[in-house]
Parts: C-alpha cells; structure tokens; sequence
C-alpha cells in the first residue's frame, strides 16, 4: 500500500457518497471541506457520509476543514465581466456596489488604510494586475491596470506588499469553526497564516471550545510574511501545507520550488506533517490523464519526502474525481518502490533526559534504526495520543507503522500522517499478551506472515499508560 496519503477537497463534482466512495478506494486518505464555498448542510452531509463510509469500508479516513482566513475579493461586476484595459485608471472602493470597468469592490474595509502609493494589487491569481497611485485613505484607491484582462465577479485579490491589518481568523472563519469543532473534525486548517500568533490564537479557541475536542491544525503557508517566522509557526502548529496556489501569487512564483523543499525539511526535522497543495493535476479537470509536468511535480513532491499531496479542482468540480485520485496513487506508488524516499535520518533526538520527550523519542529512533537494519516488516506502536505516530514516520521506515489505539478519534487524525495505518485496540491486560495479540491480529488479516521481523514499542509496565520506554524485536511464527 502506498505511504504517501493524498488529500481530496470535496466540492459540488465528489459531494455524493457514491463519488466519496469511489475516491477512497483509490487512495484518498483525507477529505477536506473548503469553507470558501460550502453551506452547512452540505458540510454537514459530507461529514455524515465520510464518517458512514468509513464504518461500511472499513477506514479511517480524515476530515480537514479549511477556514479561508482573511481572504480578499472583489464584488459582483456588471454582466459577469469587465474589461480591465492596460494603463487605464480604476477606482476600488469599500462602499459596496456593482463594479465596472472604472470602479470596483472590494471586501475588506481597512484597504484604503493598509495599502500605500506603489503596491501592487493583482486579481484572479495574479492573472490582473494593479499599482495603486493614490488613496483617500478613507474608502477609495486609486490604481493604474498593469496588465488588463477580463475580471468576473468575486474573484480573489492578492496584495502581496501591503500589511494586512484583518485579524487572522474573519468572523465567518469563527462561525465555521464553530460549525467544525461541533462536529469534531480531526484537522482544521488557517488560511493565510501571516506569524505562530495566528496558530497560538486558533489553539486557545479549540481548547476553550471543549476540552475534549482534540481538533488539530493546519497552518497554511501562503504569504511572505509566513516564511518569515517559519520556524515559530511550525513550532506551534500541528502540520503544514504548502498553499502554492496563494503562494506564487504573493511572492515570486519562481521561488516556490525552493520554499516548497525548505517547508518539507523542516517539517520533517519536526515531525510535523506536511501537504503539497494546489495544480498537483489541474489538467485533470477536463482530461482523463495529467500532464509531464503534473506526473513529475507529484513524484517529486514524494520523493522531497511530503506526508500527503493534494487535489482542490481536480476532485472539487473536475470531470473525473476519482480518476485523478487513482492516477496519483499509481504515481505515488510508483515512486515509493523505485526511489529511495526511506530512512532519511530525520529528528535524531539530542541526549537530553531533562527533555521529558527525550525517552520516547529515542525509542521511535531506535525503532527505525532498528528496522532499517533488520529489514523489519513492521513497527507496531501502541499509542493513545498518536505522538510516536508521528515521531515514527519522521524517520520514514520502510517497514509499515502500525498503530495500535484506544482512542478513535486519533485513527483518523493520523490518517493524515505518512506511513501511518492504524488499527482500533482496546484491550489491556498486559504488554506480553497484548504485543502476542497484535501479532495475531496483523497476521490474521495478512499484514505480516511467518518469517517476518516485527518491531513493537510500547510502554511498560501497560497499566500505567505512561509514554514509550520498550522496544522488542520478534520474529512472527
Ligand atoms: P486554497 O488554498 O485552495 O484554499 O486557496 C490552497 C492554496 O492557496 O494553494
Ligand atoms: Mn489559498
């Protein structure tokens, strides 16, 4: 089975369970709902469904709810089109109205105070672009067209030099997340994070929301201010995406490759999940199969050693939801047998046992050291939080993570995770029979066979629930 997981938007083309069903037995590990466009009932329906399809299929798959963040656009323009001509003046204004070629709406009232003389505002994925030369400072800008071009209605606009004064989360984003932690969904991801302050703000709501709720978060790297305070984000966050799409808009598109490599290593040093998002297989909107260039932007992101790629378009309003995903698990698989995207040394833990972590971590360390060396079948945690899940696949072991819980609702949230296959566990008599059990259990359903080394960690002694302190290597009989 493929290690790499792959994240499906769902949208109006893959909202039934019919086309749900079909793009998780294609691979698709996690299903992300974009804020941006659904209504509640819809949501809500989706959720059902991905929750009733992973009882009757057996699954686990993860719900990522996208909050879209302070995202700017334009209104409503006359007949669904304008024509933005080259070296004309226009008018954007706060005051709500129907836009023109000469004036223009925009929703976000601060604009005419943020923004300075000489910035750029580009429209519709950096497809138009504006220079402001003046403001009232009140409610109207002034800028000259740089590059024209039809401009529909609400399409999102992109100031990627001005300072942004709209808190990070917009009262839509805290009605949504509201919407989502009611219906505890395993990840919620922040668009346009600008600093870890926006992180720690989305933290502190989730954990005053409900104590029990364990809702984790996606900090979405899409502004140059964000690659700036990089490592505070990916300290407080709990995985990354790599929003491209916003991304090559706000700071030059050719530095996305290289920003894209950085946020993976990074990600990986910290045992933080990391998704490559946006045109992975645009092509695929229309056609039955991608391009060059889409196959290799795939593998390459495996082969940086990415926990999951996404699809937005392709499975939202595409032609063929479930194409595209089965074209990019035989990608993924692909790369995964005939690249060496295994064992990359990540996270070696510094010997510090004033570290309260330093124990554990050791263990996941070993435990892939262990298996690279004996060519181990499996590593097999049991966990309740999921944290030697993640520290597992940090190392990127060839041999399968199996995770063993008691708490559902991290089989999900790890369905995210490189690697990590869980399995639901509860019985706790002691460490000898539970690891002889598991071994049953992983033989039974053909996941290991006679002759095959298997790594277990775990804790002991079990009834203390503590954190990872044993490694034993077995042979299964
Ligand atoms: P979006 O985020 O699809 O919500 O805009 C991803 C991106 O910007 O790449
Ligand atoms: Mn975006």
């Amino acid at each position: 089975m493929k290690r790499t997981k792959i994240v499906a938007t769902l949208g109006p083309a893959s909202s039934s369970a019919a086309v749900i069903e079909e793009m998780i037995k294609a691979g698709a590990d996690v299903c992300r709902i974009n804020f941006s466009h659904g209504a509640y009932d819809i949501v809500l329906e989706q959720i059902n469904t991905i929750r009733s399809l992973n009882k009757k299929l057996g699954k686990h798959t993860a719900i990522l709810a996208d909050l879209q963040g302070p995202k700017l656009r334009i209104g409503v323009v006359e007949n669904n089109g304008v024509e933005l001509v080259a070296g004309k003046e226009v008018t954007i204004t706060t005051n709500e109205c129907i836009g023109t070629a000469e004036k223009l709406y925009i929703t976000y009232p601060q604009f005419p105070k943020d923004v300075n003389v000489g910035e750029n505002i580009l429209i519709d994925d950096g497809k138009l672009l504006l220079t402001v030369v003046s403001t009232n400072g009140i409610d109207e800008v002034k800028a000259i067209v740089g590059h024209g071009g039809t401009l529909s209605s609400k399409k999102g606009v992109n100031l990627p030099n001005t300072k942004i004064s709209l808190p990070c989360l917009t009262e839509k984003d805290l009605k949504d997340l509201d919407f989502a932690l009611t219906h505890k969904v395993d990840w919620v991801g922040l668009s346009f994070v600008r600093s870890a302050a926006d992180i720690i703000e989305l933290k502190h709501l989730i954990q005053n929301f409900d104590h029990n709720v364990r809702t984790r978060v996606v900090a979405k790297i899409e502004k140059p201010e964000a690659i700036s305070d990089i490592d505070n984000i990916i300290k407080e966050t709990d995985a990354l995406m790599v929003a491209r799409g916003d991304l090559g808009v706000e700071v030059p598109m050719q530095e996305v490759p290289v920003i894209q490599k950085m946020l993976v290593r990074k990600c990986l040093e910290a045992s933080k999940p990391v998704i490559i998002a946006t045109q992975m297989m645009e092509s695929m909107i229309t056609n039955i199969s991608p391009s060059r260039a889409e196959v290799n932007d795939v593998a390459n992101s495996v082969m940086d050693g990415a926990d999951a790629v996404m699809l937005s378009g392709e499975t939202s309003v595409g032609n063929h939801p479930a194409k595209v995903v089965a074209a990019m698990t035989k990608i993924i698989e692909h790369v995964e047998q005939e690249s060496d995207v295994y064992n990359r040394d990540n996270a070696a833990p510094e010997v510090d046992i004033h570290n309260q972590r330093f124990l554990s971590d050791s263990i996941c360390y070993t435990a892939a050291k262990m298996a690279q060396r004996t060519n181990a079948a499996a590593i097999v945690t049991m966990t309740h939080s999921g944290y030697t899940a993640f520290k597992l696949s940090s190392h990127r072991p060839k041999a399968e993570i199996f995770v063993f819980t008691d708490n559902y609702d991290i089989l999900t949230t790890l369905n995210l995770v490189w690697g990590v296959r869980g399995f639901y566990y509860d019985k706790n008599i002691s460490t000898d029979h539970t690891i002889a059990d598991i071994k049953f259990i992983l033989k039974k359903s053909g996941e290991v066979k006679t002759g095959d080394l298997i790594i277990n960690i775990a804790s002991i002694p079990l009834s203390e629930m503590g954190k990872s302190n044993m490694i034993k290597l077995s042979a299964v009989e």
